[in-house]
C-alpha cells in the first residue's frame, strides 16, 4: 500500500520537527526490523529505534537535517525536515514514521529525537563489489575494494567506478567536495588501480551512484596500475597487427615488384637470345655466301697453278692462293666463334686412325713451317690404341691452330708437337698433347688472357701476321668438347708450349670389323680404281672446279646443271657415285635425290653444299643421301672421301 503525498504533508506536519523537548517514546525496534515491517506491511509504521550516526547531517542532498544512521542490524536513512547538529559516531534516539519510497527505498521521518553520546567510531561493513550494487546494504556505511575503470573529476563532485572483473559488476562511486578544494581521485584513483573505498550504501531511487563517500580519506589505493593494462594490451596487439599488416602488404609489394621484374627480365632474356640467334644466323649466312665464291676462287687458283706459268704469274696467284686461304680462315673462325655463342658448335663422333689424322695434319703444315725455315716435327705415343672414337675435323681444327699460332710466332728455330699417354683403360683414353716452339714467347700477365676472345698480346705484331684474336679462345671451347683443359707454359724470348687434353672413347668388339675396313680404305695414296661420277652443280665455275679435280684423279665425270637433268641422267646410265649440290633451280638437289630412291636406285649420293650448319646435314640424310660435303670444297677433303667410296664400292664387291 502507498501512501499519497498529501498524507506525507498531514502528517510531517502534525509532528513537531526536529528535538523536542520530550524523549522519543513508542515500540523500540531494530533498524532491520523497521525496514521489514514496512515492506511487509505496506505502509508507514510508527517506531523508535536508536542508531548511530554514519552520516552527519549536512551532507545530504534532500534537506539540511537529513543524515544516515545505523545499528547493529542495518542502516537507514533519516530525514528530519530541519536543522539539526549531531556528530559522526554519535548515538541517538529517534520516534517517528518509517515508510517505503516509490523505489522502495526505506525512510524514517523523525518526529523527536534524543542525543544518547558519542560511541566508538562506526566499523563499516566490508562487503564484496557485487553485494555493494543491490539494496542488502541500504544505509549502511561499506568498505569495497575493486579495480579502478574510470575517473571523473567535476566542479564539485568526484566520480569513480570500479570494476569487480565480472561482466555487469560496475560501481559508482562519488564524493562531494568543497569548491576549490583539489581532488585526490586523480592521484589515487587512476584507471587500473586497486583502491578501497568506504561510504554510505545508497538507495537506488534514480541515482546512478551506488556508494557516497564522506571524505577523501574514505578513498585509498591500495595498488597503483600495472606497468600494462590489459586495455594496452588490446593497443598493442593491434599496433602489432597494423605492424604485421603492413610488413605483410610490404612482403607482397615486394613480391609482386620481384614477380614483375622478373618477368621483364625473362623478356629482356628471351629478347637477347633472339637476336644472339638472328646474330648467329646472319652470321652464318654471310659465311655462306662468302665462301661459295671464296671456294671458286681457291680451287681454280689452285688448278691454273698446276698448269705452264710465268714466274710473275706464279707469284701473283700464289698471293691469291694465300690470301683466299687466310680469308677463309677468318670466315671459318667467325662462323665457329658464333656457333660457340649460340651453343651449336656441331660435334660429330666418329671412329679414326689418330696416328693418320696427326700425321695429314702435319703434313699440311709442314709446307709454311718450311718456308719460314722452320723445323715440325710429331709424335704419337705408341701405347694409344690408333682407332679412336671422337670427332677428328675438331682436334685437326684445335692442332692447326696451335701449330700456325707457333709458325706465326716463331721467326726461326723448331715445332714440335707430341700427344702423351695421360691414362688409358679399356674404354678411355686421355691424350696430353703439347705444341712447343722457340718463338717470342708470352708475358705471364698475357698468358691467362690469349684465350679470351679477340686477345691479341701484341697488337703491331699480330697486325702483321694476320689473325683475328678467335683462334685460342675457338680452341679452349673446342677442348671442352673433348673433355679436356688447355693451357700455356712460356718465357718471352725462349719460346711457348700449348698444352691440352682430349678424352677418346675406344671402339669396342663390334667396331673390331670397321677397324679393319677403315684402315683399309686410307691406304693414304690416290684411289686405284677409276670411277663414273655425275656432277650435278648450277654454279659454272664450282661445276668446273670439282670436274678438274675428280679428273685430275682419274675419274669419268658427268655433269648436270639442275636437279631434273640429274634425275634424267642418273636413271638413263649407270654411276658410281653422284655429287649432288643442295641448292639449284628447277629441282634442288634434294627433291633429286628422294626421286631416284623412289625409283629404287642405290647409288651413292653425297651432298655439296655450302650450309654449314648441322641441320643441314640431317636434312641430306632424310632423303637417302650418303654422305656430306661443306663447300668451300678442299681437294683433301673431296678424295678422302671418293676413297672412302671406293673402298664401300670394293667391299660390297668383295661381299656380294
Ligand atoms: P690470332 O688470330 O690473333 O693469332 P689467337 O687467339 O690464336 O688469335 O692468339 C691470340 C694471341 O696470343 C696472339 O695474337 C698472340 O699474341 C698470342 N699467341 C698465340 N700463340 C702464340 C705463340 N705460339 N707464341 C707467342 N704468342 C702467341
Amino acid at each position: 500500500m502507498r501512501f499519497s503525498a498529501g498524507f506525507w504533508t498531514a502528517v510531517t506536519a502534525l509532528m513537531p520537527l526536529g528535538v523536542s523537548g520530550q524523549p522519543p517514546t513508542g515500540e523500540l525496534y531494530t533498524v532491520a526490523k523497521v525496514r521489514q515491517l514496512v515492506t511487509e506491511l505496506g505502509q508507514p509504521l510508527h517506531c523508535r529505534v536508536r542508531i548511530q550516526v554514519s552520516m552527519v547531517p549536512g551532507l545530504l542532498v534532500s534537506g539540511p537535517g537529513d543524515f544516515y544512521g545505523q545499528d547493529d542490524t542495518a542502516g537507514i536513512s533519516v530525514l528530519t525536515g530541519a536543522p539539526v547538529k549531531f556528530a559522526s559516531g554519535e548515538w541517538v534516539e529517534l520516534e517517528g514514521w518509517a515508510k517505503a519510497g516509490d523505489e522502495g527505498e526505506v525512510e524514517l521521518r523523525v518526529a523527536r529525537s534524543l542525543s544518547l553520546g558519542v560511541g566508538r567510531a562506526i566499523r563499516p561493513k566490508i562487503v564484496e563489489l557485487r553485494d555493494a550494487l543491490g539494496r542488502k546494504h541500504e544505509g549502511q556505511l561499506i568498505q569495497v575494494r575493486g579495480e579502478v575503470l574510470q575517473t571523473s573529476v567535476g566542479e564539485s563532485r568526484d566520480t569513480v567506478v570500479l570494476g569487480g572483473g565480472e561482466a555487469g559488476t560496475e560501481l559508482r562511486a562519488y564524493l562531494r567536495r568543497a569548491a576549490g578544494q583539489a581532488s585526490v581521485f586523480t592521484s589515487l584513483a587512476p584507471p587500473g588501480a586497486q583502491v578501497e573505498i568506504t561510504g554510505i550504501s545508497l538507495p537506488l531511487n534514480g541515482s546512478a551512484h551506488q556508494i557516497r563517500l564522506r571524505s577523501s580519506a574514505d578513498l585509498t589505493q591500495i595498488e597503483a596500475p600495472p606497468w600494462i593494462r590489459p586495455s594496452w594490451a588490446i593497443s598493442i596487439a593491434l599496433i602489432l597487427l597494423m605492424l604485421g599488416g603492413a610488413a605483410f602488404l610490404w612482403i607482397a609489394s615486394l613480391k609482386q615488384a620481384v614477380a614483375r621484374q622478373t618477368a621483364e627480365i625473362r623478356h629482356l632474356m628471351t629478347k637477347a637470345q633472339d637476336s644472339a640467334r638472328l646474330k648467329s644466323e646472319f652470321v652464318a649466312n654471310m659465311s655462306h655466301e662468302i665462301r661459295t665464291p671464296m671456294n671458286a676462287i681457291l680451287g681454280l687458283t689452285e688448278l691454273t697453278l698446276a698448269t705452264d706459268l710465268t714466274l710473275d704469274q706464279r707469284e701473283n696467284l700464289e698471293n691469291v692462293r694465300n690470301a683466299t686461304a687466310s680469308l677463309l680462315g677468318v670466315v671459318n673462325d667467325v662462323l665457329d666463334f658464333a656457333r660457340i655463342e649460340e651453343g651449336k658448335l656441331p660435334f660429330r663422333e666418329e671412329i679414326f686412325d689418330l696416328n693418320s689424322l696427326l700425321r695429314e695434319t702435319m703434313q699440311q703444315l709442314s709446307l709454311t713451317a718450311r718456308q719460314k725455315g722452320l723445323e715440325l716435327s710429331w709424335n704419337l705415343d705408341q701405347e694409344i690404341p690408333r682407332l679412336v672414337r671422337s670427332d677428328p675435323y675438331r682436334l685437326r681444327q684445335i692442332l692447326v691452330n696451335l701449330v700456325s699460332n707457333a709458325i706465326k710466332f716463331t721467326p726461326s728455330g723448331s715445332i714440335r708437337v707430341e700427344g702423351a699417354k695421360e691414362s688409358l683403360d679399356q674404354k678411355t683414353a686421355i691424350v696430353l698433347f703439347s705444341v712447343a716452339d722457340t718463338g717470342v714467347g708470352i708475358d705471364l700477365d698475357d698468358q691467362a688472357r690469349v684465350f679470351d676472345a679477340f686477345a691479341q698480346v701484341d697488337g703491331s705484331l699480330t697486325r702483321q701476321q694476320g689473325g683475328t684474336g678467335l683462334g685460342l679462345s675457338i680452341c679452349a671451347r673446342l677442348v671442352e668438347l673433348f673433355h679436356g683443359q688447355i693451357w700455356v707454359d712460356s718465357l718471352p724470348g725462349k719460346g711457348s708450349t700449348f698444352h691440352f687434353t682430349a678424352q677418346f672413347t675406344i671402339p669396342d668388339e663390334s667396331f673390331e670389323a670397321a677397324k679393319d675396313k677403315y684402315l683399309g680404305a686410307t691406304p693414304g695414296g690416290h684411289a686405284p680404281v677409276s670411277l663414273r661420277v655425275l656432277v650435278a652443280e648450277d654454279n659454272e665455275m664450282n661445276r668446273r672446279l670439282v670436274v678438274r679435280l675428280l679428273e685430275k684423279e682419274g675419274h669419268q665425270v658427268s655433269v648436270a646443271v639442275d636437279g631434273q637433268e640429274a634425275l634424267t641422267l642418273a636413271c638413263a646410265e649407270a654411276f658410281d657415285l653422284i655429287l649432288m649440290d643442295i641448292q639449284m633451280p628447277v629441282m634442288s638437289g634434294l627433291d633429286a635425290c628422294a626421286a631416284l630412291r623412289t625409283r629404287g636406285s642405290a647409288t651413292p649420293v653425297v651432298a655439296i653444299t655450302a650450309h654449314a650448319l648441322p641441320e643441314f646435314k640431317e636434312r641430306c640424310a632424310a632423303v637417302g643421301m650418303n654422305d656430306y660435303l661443306a663447300k668451300p670444297i678442299h681437294s683433301e677433303e673431296l678424295y678422302a672421301m671418293i676413297r672412302k667410296h671406293v673402298a664401300r664400292i670394293a667391299m660390297s664387291v668383295k661381299n656380294g
